[in-house]
């Protein structure tokens, strides 16, 4: 039987789901298909909490579609492999799948669209995970904004209602694939990962929170944040349906989202900033790269408590709250001298809602070396931030309870000699 494949990839969820809702148009029926691609999970630790939370959506995904006499088909292989073998089993006559633009996804998707021209199968793909994408938010010369401000007034001008309509996805036996469960959901054993505790916020946040958003995101003790980040990594929530209920509630939030796609259309544009700095003069800073001081910095054992608390969360959680990652960024690369991408190497391997762009952003951001980055002189006081944002110790005491005991480590690093010494070395580099 002919038959369309719909290939998940950060898209884990039947509803508003632009590639499936056009595989289900499509008058043939549609399989939906999952791969486990060894050349991302090679380099994960077995705990990883992340492969964890994608075969949880994959079992409900898979509980679904099996109630309309379908199921997912789920492979461990390279996906050039799988997509050379399914051609060759099945009459395939598209493949729907939506963009993925990390570097990495582009280049594997380019080999499979031409793996399956060669079997004269098509490889369509859509926009879903953003509002807007690639080159859509340009300045008015066709150039990339490298500002925020400006790219997210650009952004709001373009934005109509319409980009917010949804792809419906009325699963029916009649439009799903119905054959054999030929390559069943493993378990998470059988793949070499382990359960852990398999809790994760919830993919839904409540319009309160959102309201009182602008007032509660900057305080870690509190609640105060929607949690929502590893939803938007992996598409268990549709970017669309929570444009909506953030343009209802709250317009900072609106910002954020909008932060979002600023750093995607950066990693867009500027492909090279996975390996270098934004700003090429910020590599030739000499960094210290002192190892032991990254092992503290990495177990929360600094003695700075604001960082050590947020540190210990990562670990704890795999999250961290905002206020707390620029913290700990900032201590890293300009109290420690450390390279960014040291600690965005470690962020990525812990955070849940790791996600390329906006965590390469990020870390630039902190160094000073990115787009729109804290200038280098603006260095964060761990003090004062304690002061401003965890006034009452309430986070500190949550992840740090020995803080004000002698069992606690002495500061790893004297603030102002660390300031100082900043200060000459980007000084340096960059004059
Ligand atoms: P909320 O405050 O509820 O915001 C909602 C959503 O908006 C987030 O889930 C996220 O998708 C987006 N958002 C919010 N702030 C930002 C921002 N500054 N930049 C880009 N998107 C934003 N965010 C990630 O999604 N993945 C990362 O790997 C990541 N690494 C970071 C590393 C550093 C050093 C820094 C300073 C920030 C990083 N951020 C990252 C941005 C931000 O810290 C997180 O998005 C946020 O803390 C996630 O928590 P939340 O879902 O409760 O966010």
């Amino acid at each position: 039987m002919r038959m369309n494949l719909c290939w998940l990839r950060r898209d884990l969820r039947l509803f508003d789901q632009h590639a499936l809702s056009q595989a289900l148009r499509s008058g043939l029926p549609t399989r939906v298909i999952f791969i486990f691609d060894p050349s991302i999970l090679d380099d994960l630790d077995p705990t990883d909490r992340r492969v964890a939370f994608i075969h949880q959506k994959l079992a409900e995904m898979n509980r679904q579609l099996q109630s309309h006499g379908s199921s997912l088909w789920v492979f461990k292989a390279n996906p050039e492999q799988v997509f050379k073998q399914l051609s060759e089993s099945f009459q395939i006559q598209a493949v729907y799948t939506n963009h993925d633009y990390e570097p990495y996804a582009t280049s594997r998707d380019e080999k499979i669209r031409e793996i399956l021209e060669q079997k004269g199968i098509e490889l369509l793909t859509f926009k879903d995970q953003v509002i807007f994408e690639r080159a859509e938010v340009v300045k008015q010369d066709g150039l990339p904004y490298t500002v925020f401000t400006p790219y997210s007034k650009r952004w709001k001008a373009l934005f109509t209602d319409d980009l917010l309509t949804e792809h419906p996805t009325r699963l029916q036996s009649s439009n799903l694939h119905s054959g054999m469960e030929l390559y069943p959901l493993p378990d998470l054993e059988e793949i070499g990962f382990q359960c852990g505790s398999g809790i994760f916020p919830a993919p839904e946040v409540d319009t309160k929170l959102l309201s009182n958003y602008h007032n509660t995101r900057d305080i870690p003790a509190l609640a105060g944040t929607s949690q929502l980040g590893i939803h938007l990594r992996f598409g268990t929530i549709s970017i669309r349906q929570l444009m909506k209920q953030a343009l209802l509630c709250n317009t900072k939030y609106v910002d954020e989202l909008i932060w979002r796609e600023f750093y995607q259309s950066i990693l867009w544009h500027f492909p090279q900033v996975i390996q270098q700095s934004f700003k090429p003069a910020y590599d030739r800073i000499t960094w210290r790269n002192n190892t032991q001081e990254f092992e503290a910095w990495c177990q929360g054992q600094t003695g700075y408590p604001i960082v050590d608390a947020g540190m210990r969360e990562l670990l704890a959680t795999g999250w961290m709250h905002n206020r707390v990652r620029m913290i700990t960024a900032s201590f890293l690369t300009k109290h420690l001298l450390i390279d960014w991408r040291w600690g965005e190497a470690w962020f990525a391997k812990h955070l849940n809602d790791f996600d390329l762009a906006s965590n390469n952003g990020g870390w630039q951001w902190a160094a000073g070396c990115g787009v729109d980055a804290a200038p280098y002189f603006r260095i964060f006081n761990p003090s004062l931030q304690t002061a401003r944002f965890d006034p009452d110790f309430t986070y500190i005491r949550k992840w740090v309870p020995e803080f004000e005991s002698l069992s606690y480590p002495r500061p790893i690093v004297d603030h102002a000699v660390a300031r100082a010494r900043c200060l000459k070395t980007f000084q340096a580099a960059l004059q």
